[in-house]
């Protein structure tokens, strides 16, 4: 294929390889494969919310945010505090009740540790997602008027 006949990619205008799914510059998706496809239909959607957050043309991609993202961001929040409580609760519980072993507390430790970690991943995404969205959204707002 000779230079000028090579395909670009419709968003970047980036020269494309031939059989690529992806754009290798800005990683939109390109064939069907990539939307429909389950593990590239994951990178295509993590895409979509990139790109949401990054430059959302309009307040309804706001509102799709945080309809999509707010539900998580709250049940998220509320599982945290509830963990927090349970530990502290199952902490008191140890000292009160006199079991106090290394193992006891560990392990109540180790569990809270353990849920912290993943629900404090979720709540990292989902609230930046919507933070970047909502942030973006205004700036560009404030700037076109
Ligand atoms: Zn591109």
């Amino acid at each position: 294929m000779t230079e000028w006949a090579q395909p670009l990619c419709p968003r970047c205008l980036e020269p494309l390889p031939a059989g690529v799914d992806f754009c290798p510059k800005c990683q939109v998706s390109l064939t069907v494969k990539a939307t429909t496809d389950p593990y590239q239909g994951l990178l295509s959607e993590r895409f979509a919310y990139r790109e949401a957050a990054e430059n959302p043309q309009k307040a309804i991609v706001v509102i799709g945010m945080w309809l999509l993202w707010g539900p998580r961001l709250l049940i998220g929040t509320a599982l945290e505090m509830g963990f927090v409580v349970a530990s502290v609760g199952a902490l008191f519980e140890i000292l009160i009740e006199d079991e106090l072993t290394i193992a006891a507390v560990l392990e109540t430790v180790v569990v809270f540790a353990l849920a912290a970690v993943c629900l404090g991943f979720g709540l990292l995404v989902s609230g930046k997602l919507l933070y970047k969205t909502t942030r973006n959204y205004f700036r560009r707002e404030n700037r076109s008027g």
